[in-house]
């Protein structure tokens, strides 16, 4: 049951496409057919009893000639017998006959049409005739004429007699072998029916049988579609909690341990955007044929939708889990092939077991649904930890419910404008002049409140189209310096970019654009990048840096001290600002290390030619320590918070008024 995309699921997709219209086109081909035996079964045995039919009429037509020769007879014998006996009743017995003959003869007057009529009209016209001879025949007779009589008889009566017997005679010979044909195609024509009827039948019952084989396919062919993903036709997520729940339905029964695994491919957007979609859809196919490859018969992988896949290992337990997700992770890493170009894909994988024996921590889940939310929630937490993967572990998807529902909301976030700078004063650390501000974004949640940027800023960049959170921070801290620009009063403006944000070919052009667009000098606008997003890709790096320092921007050096960015690699970097992080200048009152460590910090910038800064600070001490080691600007709660941008004018009023008597 391993569900790969394989031929013969790719085979089902084909057959799905045309089934459709086979399945429309038997039911049209059986309704006609079965329309078709009816319709020949009615017409063959109308057949049947229309020639039975003619043929009773033609026999009973042959009877009436063969009864009107009959009576042509009786008349003549009857004639030659009242000549010889002279009796009445012979006489009689004669027009008698006479009277059969003329209602025989229209009784097939009536049967007869065209041809047939005109005979008959021929043979009742010389009937007359014979009569009306007769009659004087009989005159002679009665006159006492008889040698006279018997003379009428031979020269007139006779050959009368004789044509109309001979023309009966011909007409029921003919007469009879039409009835016979009659009779004859009657009788082909009920053979015919008698096979017929049931060849038709077993006709009918193929094509049903066919029929009802291709609407099975064109049904099974539906279903597969409706339980599979048509991209990588691997099942998709309403066959997958299937299967899952079966699967732990049968693991409570023979105390297997079945495993639910979520991968989330970390890069996969990004590749999206940056190759397309295509490219993107093709890198989806590829990332389920290798995951596929790497599972047993009986486990199953799934698409869920978009790059969100599933698996489903039947039994092993949590061991079984990790050593799956180690070799996910390490297929995944090999470069795909994108049209030539090779993309690695960073994954992080959650793991939720059905465990048999439930240790403390980890109770098992209820049903297939909840061990889906577990490995949901390692997944977040392997994200979040860099972990590669991580063992579902109770109580750790509290924040992952809220994870999941902030991230719908993010999205609207950026549609209902909901994020909102903050901006915090950068000090001169020997004349308290405020140098100028650092932007903080934060999010205005409509019932959370004033969420900070931890709440929120690595799934904006994980989920959002890249740099739509750096352009929007941009755009609005390029505002406020616009807004104080037409005050007369300048401020520069320090924004934060992460990895994901500076590490595109393009960034550098969309700053450019933006600062045109607000008309705002370059030397106004500060970029923050901490040593991480250099240190990710340090020569994309130093050239998209140095082609923003190029235009004339600021460049910082944010969370100093954290990283391990090495002296050479600094020094090529055309940066003008250390910021140390703010963890050492807490510490460094406290912590002979941290002090040492911002010490040497501090030399380091300024033997580099930099201006270095010291953030986080909190208190009167710390900013005495900064100034004897010689920082040159201070940033902290001590000397503002980030505020908004009106209270910021404010703070700035009251400061020059407090400053003014010193
Ligand atoms: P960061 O760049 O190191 O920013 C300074 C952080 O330290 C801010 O936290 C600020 O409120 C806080 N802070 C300032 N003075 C003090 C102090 O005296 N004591 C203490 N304990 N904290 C102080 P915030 O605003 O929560 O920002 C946190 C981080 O979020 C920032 O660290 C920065 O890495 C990131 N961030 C903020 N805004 C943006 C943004 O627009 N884009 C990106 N990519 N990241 C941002
Ligand atoms: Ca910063
Ligand atoms: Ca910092």
């Amino acid at each position: 049951m391993r569900s790969g995309p394989d031929a013969s699921l790719s085979a089902g997709r084909r057959v799905t496409g045309s089934t459709a219209g086979m399945g429309r086109w038997a039911s049209v081909g059986l309704g006609s057919l079965l329309l078709a035996v009816s319709i020949g079964g009615i017409v063959s045995s109308s057949q049947v009893s229309n020639g039975i039919e003619r043929a009773e009429g033609a026999v009973a037509t042959t009877d009436l000639y063969q009864q009107a020769g009959y009576f042509v007879a009786i008349e003549d014998a009857e004639l030659n017998s009242y000549r010889i006996t002279l009796l009445p009743a012979d006489l009689t017995a004669h027009s008698t006959a006479e009277d059969s003959l003329d209602a025989t003869l229209s009784a097939l007057a009536a049967k007869a049409d065209g041809a047939g009529a005109l005979q008959v009209a021929g043979l009742v016209a010389a009937h007359r005739r014979y009569k009306d001879l007769s009659q004087q025949v009989v005159k002679r007779i009665d006159g006492g004429q008889i040698f006279q009589s018997s003379e009428l008889e031979t020269d007139a009566v006779e050959p009368v007699r004789d044509m109309l017997a001979v023309h009966l005679k011909k007409l029921e010979t003919s007469q009879q072998s039409s009835s016979a044909r009659a009779l004859r195609v009657a009788s082909l024509n009920g053979e015919r029916l008698r096979w017929g009827t049931p060849i038709a039948f077993a006709l009918t019952l193929v094509v049903i049988v066919g029929l009802s084989r291709v609407t099975r396919r064109h049904r099974r062919a539906v279903r597969y579609q409706a339980l599979h993903d048509a991209l990588t036709g691997l099942p998709n997520r309403m066959l997958f909690a299937d299967r899952a729940a079966h699967v732990m339905a049968a693991a409570r029964r023979t105390g297997a341990e079945p495993v639910v695994m979520m991968p989330d491919l970390a890069r996969f957007q990004e590749v999206n955007d940056t190759f397309g979609q295509r490219q993107g859809d093709d890198l989806l196919v590829q990332v389920a044929s290798r995951v596929s490859a790497l599972v047993r018969a009986g486990d199953t992988v799934a698409r869920l939708g978009g790059d969100k896949f599933a698996l489903l290992l039947a039994d092993g337990g949590s061991n079984a889990g990790s050593e799956a997700a180690g070799r996910i992770l390490a297929a995944l890493e090999e470069p795909f092939d994108l049209d030539g170009t090779a993309v690695g894909l960073e994954a992080s994988i959650g793991i939720a077991t059905a465990a048999s024996e439930p240790s403390p921590e980890n109770a098992p889940p209820d049903d297939a649904a909840q061990l889906m939310q577990h490995a949901d929630a390692a997944m977040y937490r392997a994200k979040a930890d860099r972990s590669g993967y991580a063992h579902y572990l109770a109580g750790a998807d509290q924040r992952t419910h809220g994870h999941l529902a902030l991230l719908a909301q993010l999205r609207q976030a950026f549609d209902h404008d909901e994020l909102v700078l903050h901006f915090q004063p950068k000090v001169a650390a020997d004349n308290g002049e405020v140098l100028g501000v650092e932007a903080l974004v934060r999010w205005q949640h409509p019932v959370r409140g004033l969420l900070p940027p931890i709440a929120f800023i690595e799934l904006a960049e994980s989920t959002t189209p890249i740099h739509r959170l750096t352009t929007v921070v941009v755009d609005k801290a390029l505002t406020f310096v616009r807004y104080r620009l037409d005050q007369g009063l300048p401020m520069p403006v320090a924004v934060n970019v992460s990895a994901r944000g500076l590490l595109d070919q393009a960034f550098p052009a969309k700053i450019a654009a933006q600062l045109a667009h607000h008309g705002v000098p370059a030397e106004l606008l500060w970029i923050e990048i901490t040593e991480g997003t250099i240190m990710a890709d340090p020569d994309k790096a130093l050239a998209i840096l140095t082609e923003l320092r190029g235009m004339g921007i600021r460049l910082s050096v944010d969370d100093f001290g954290t990283g391990y960015s090495s002296m050479a690699y600094l020094k090529v970097l055309p940066v003008d600002e250390l910021k140390v992080d703010r963890t050492f200048v807490k510490g460094m009152t406290t912590d002979e290390g941290d002090a040492v460590l911002v010490q040497s910090a501090i030399d380091l910038g300024h033997n580099l030619g930099l201006s270095v800064v010291a953030e986080g600070v909190e208190d009167d001490e710390t900013l005495v320590a900064l100034k004897n080691l010689g920082v040159d600007v201070v940033q902290g709660y001590f000397l503002g918070r980030p505020m908004a941008p009106e209270l910021l004018d404010q703070w700035i009023v009251d400061r020059a008024i407090v400053a003014l008597p010193r």
